[in-house]
Order: structure tokens, then C-alpha cells, then sequence
């Protein structure tokens, strides 16, 4: 049990940890850069402490300063948000060394799950889908990596083992290419990751990404609840989210669902957790699991009531899931579109100012922002300054809603992607729904 928690994060997640802290009366503990001060969270949480300069490194990445705040501040929990810490295998180490609760799964899921290669091979042995090729990594010899490619089949992409953020791919078509791209393959993770390892897998040209979210306690309890489509990426990057994924069966990702569900188990999961997927031809291709909560969750809170962020800290205080996979029901669709401070065409990041800020509003429209007038956008961080969510009964409710919602949203001073959103909406390829991961960026370049 805990009766605080200090939140290792900041923008808007830190303030959604810090609401659902307050739903069940958890007093927080908020650790901010310098440039940081005025954060929405920072003004709410019972005690708050400045733990460094503005760069990442120094502040929110810097475990040994959080920790010491943590322990300066008796909390009894740390809860790390998405990105910076959330899936750092050592620090949840140190802070479950330290006597204080990682909100989160144990630290030897995270270093499984943080290796590519470790985790394919677990999702094999615990019957999830995952893309054809091998469950291992590549050996030094050439004439062997030639056989498992010829085995593997063409086109097929070369990934590294300790990779992250889509870094360290290369996707071979021709068999002659194989032995450079491995080579380069290797020498980028080994710059980028500390680790040369690579392995190779089917390059699946025109796939989905829908991926399911999972929720595991302590007394060997998890279900899943539900898949979300986040196919609209650029870079890599998702951009609008939705659930359900648009014409996938239900029955088929409910059967998918409880593998992961029966994965978290074999592999002693605790907490939320995804599993993505590469969906294509009508099946799943596990690629990876992400230990923590995710930006898209609040889809997945909308169509199942469930506030995921509250289950984490009850599943952290050692309670018991509070409800069977049975009791999961799915109503309606939910749609989000993250609010980015970047120019909506060309991407590039806009810091500064907000002078104006209006908040939609009305039946079915939920706002994630730390945002209010006057607030100033550090450029120091990621560009994600808000995530716009909208429920209804059907699809097109949602995205009649998301229309409504994002043109009363106004925010002055800096751009932001809701044009683009906006635009998105009325495209017809995503209006029908089911489109690859792709197309956005095959629009983008035919000029959209
Ligand atoms: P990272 O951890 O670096 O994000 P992922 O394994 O999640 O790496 O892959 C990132 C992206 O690369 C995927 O979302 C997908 O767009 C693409 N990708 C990865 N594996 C494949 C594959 N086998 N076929 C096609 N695209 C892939």
C-alpha cells in the first residue's frame, strides 16, 4: 500500500496520473525542470520540486535525482508516464530497491519486453501471432544469413534486437542487398542502442496497426479490453487513434485479446500493457509490447468505462482487478486526435505562447490538456500539447463530434495539427476507415 506518488513525468499524462490520484484520494508529488514550473500539475499536486535544468537528461530522464526526490519527499509510489523512464528496466529496478512501488510491471518484464528478439520468442511460446521469421537473432556468418533470408522470403526487413522509436530498420527487397543492409542495420543499433544485434522478419507492405490493451494483477488475474486502430502515423508517429479498430470482426479480436491476456500471465506481467500488431490480410503479426500506459489509452477508457490509469495504481497497491474478462463491454466508438504545437502541414514544432484558449465542450467530447491561457510551450519536450477524444454511438458519431469538437478548439499563439486533423476527417480513404499505415504519408505526398 501507498498513500502518495510521485509523478516522474510532465505535460499532459503528468496531469492525468495526478487526477486519477486524486479519485482515490493518493496525495501526489509532482518533479519538474526549471522551464517547467508553471505546468498545470505542478500548481495542483501537494508537494512539488524543481529537479533540474530543462534538458531531458538532466531533469526528467535523470534517475538518480527523481529518486532522490522521491525518497526527500517520502513517497510511497512513482508512477512514470509514457516516454522519458516508463520502460528504463534498470530504473524500476532502482526504485523497487529503493522500498518504493514502480507503477508498472516488474522489471525483468520490462527487459524482456525491451528485447526485441526475447519477446518474439515469449510471444511464440505463449501462442500470440508474431510475423514469420525467425526467433532469433542473425549469426556472423554470411553464408547462414543468406538461408534465413531465402527462408525468411522476400521483401523482408532487417530490426534491431534493443530497437526503439523506428530506428535501426532496413527493408531488403532484393536478395543481393541482404548482406549490406545487415551490416548497416548492425552498425546503426549498435550506435543508436548500444547493441549490434539484428534480426530479420516479412516485410508486411500494406499493414494496419491495431493493438490491444491489457490490464494484469498480482493474484493472477489479467483480461484485455479491447483493440485500437492507430493506423493514421507519420514517421512512424500516431496521429489520430480509434476504437474499435473499423471492420475487424470483433470475435476475431477478442480471440487475439485473451492470448495477450494469457501472455501477460506465462510471462508474469503486472499493470497495463500493449500489444501491437501488425493486422494485414485479415491476421495478427505481434511487433511489440509496450510496459506502460500508452498516449492513446483514453479510446480505450470511452468505449469500456474503465479508467485505466486508476486501475494501475489499485493493481500497484496490490489490489485485485475488479472485474472478469466477461464483464468487459465495449459501447460505441472513440476517436483521438493528438494536439501537437507544430506547423499541421509541414511538422515542424512551434513553441511559445498560448495567448488564447477555448476548450470544446459538449456531449461525448473529453479534453487531456495541461494548457491554459498564457501557458508558454517550452521547446524542450515532445510537441503533444493536448489529445482531443470523442465518443458516440456509432463511428460516424465520433467523427462527427471530433469535427464539432476541433472546430470550437481554439488555441492562438502557436500552430497546431487540428487543421490537418480536421482535413483527415473529411479525407475518403480514412472516412471509409481500415487504411494502412501508409496513407497518410502516400497523401502527404500526392500533395495533401
Ligand atoms: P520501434 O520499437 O522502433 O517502434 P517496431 O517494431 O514497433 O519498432 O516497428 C516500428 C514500425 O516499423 C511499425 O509500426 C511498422 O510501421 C514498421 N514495421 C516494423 N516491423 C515491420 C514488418 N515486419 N513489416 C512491415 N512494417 C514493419
Amino acid at each position: 500500500m501507498f498513500d502518495s506518488v510521485l509523478i516522474a513525468n510532465r505535460g499532459e499524462i503528468a496531469l492525468r496520473i495526478l487526477r486519477a490520484c486524486r479519485d482515490i484520494g493518493i496525495k501526489t508529488i509532482a518533479i519538474h525542470s526549471d522551464v517547467d514550473r508553471d505546468l498545470r500539475h505542478v500548481a495542483l499536486a501537494d508537494q512539488a520540486l524543481c529537479i533540474g535544468p530543462a534538458p531531458a537528461a538532466r531533469s526528467y530522464l535523470d534517475s538518480h535525482e527523481i529518486l532522490l526526490a522521491a525518497q526527500l519527499t517520502g513517497a510511497g509510489a512513482i508512477h512514470p508516464g509514457y516516454g522519458f523512464l516508463s520502460e528504463n528496466a534498470d530504473f524500476a529496478d532502482m526504485v523497487e530497491r529503493a522500498g518504493i512501488v514502480f507503477v508498472g510491471p516488474p522489471s525483468s518484464a520490462i527487459r524482456t519486453m525491451g528485447d526485441k528478439v526475447a519477446a518474439k520468442r515469449a510471444m511464440i511460446a505463449a501462442g500470440v501471432p508474431c510475423v514469420p521469421g525467425p526467433d532469433s537473432t542473425l549469426p556472423q556468418d554470411a553464408a547462414q544469413i543468406v538461408s534465413i533470408g531465402a527462408e525468411t522470403g522476400y521483401p523482408l526487413i532487417v530490426k534491431a534486437s534493443g530497437g526503439g522509436g523506428g530506428r535501426g530498420m532496413r527493408i531488403v527487397r532484393d536478395p543481393a542487398n541482404l548482406a549490406s543492409a545487415v551490416q548497416m542495420a548492425r552498425e546503426e543499433a549498435g550506435r543508436a542502442f548500444g547493441n549490434p544485434e539484428v534480426y530479420v522478419e516479412r516485410f508486411l507492405e500494406f499493414p494496419r496497426h491495431v493493438e490491444i490493451q491489457v490490464l494484469a494483477d498480482n493474484h493472477g488475474n489479467a483480461i484485455h479490453l479491447g483493440a485500437r486502430d492507430c493506423s493514421i502515423q507519420r514517421r512512424n508517429q500516431k496521429l489520430i487513434e480509434e476504437a474499435p479498430p473499423p471492420g475487424i470482426d470483433p470475435a476475431a479480436i477478442d480471440a487475439i485479446g485473451r492470448r495477450c491476456a494469457a501472455a501477460c500471465l506465462a510471462i508474469g506481467y503486472r499493470g497495463a500493457g500493449t500489444f501491437e500488431f501488425l493486422y494485414e490480410d485479415g491476421e495478427f503479426h505481434f511487433i511489440e509490447m509496450n510496459t506502460r500506459v500508452q498516449v492513446e489509452h483514453p479510446v480505450t477508457e470511452e468505449i469500456t468505462g474503465v479508467d485505466i490509469v486508476r486501475e494501475q495504481l489499485r493493481i500497484a497497491m496490490g489490489e485485485k482487478l475488479a472485474f472478469a474478462q466477461d464483464a468487459v463491454r465495449l459501447d460505441g466508438h472513440a476517436m483521438e486526435c493528438r494536439i501537437n504545437a507544430e506547423h499541421a502541414f509541414n511538422f515542424t514544432p512551434s513553441p511559445g505562447k498560448v495567448t488564447r484558449f477555448i476548450a470544446p465542450g459538449g456531449p461525448g467530447v473529453r479534453l487531456d490538456t495541461h494548457l491554459y491561457p498564457g501557458y508558454e510551450i517550452p521547446p524542450n519536450y515532445d510537441s503533444l500539447i493536448g489529445k482531443l477524444i470523442t465518443h458516440g454511438p456509432s463511428r460516424a458519431d465520433a467523427v462527427a463530434r471530433m469535427r464539432r469538437a476541433l472546430s470550437e478548439l481554439t488555441i492562438e499563439g502557436v500552430e497546431t495539427s487540428s487543421t490537418l486533423h480536421l482535413a483527415l476527417l473529411d479525407e475518403p480513404g480514412f472516412a471509409a476507415g481500415g487504411i494502412d499505415i501508409h496513407h497518410l504519408e502516400r497523401l502527404m505526398a500526392n500533395g495533401f
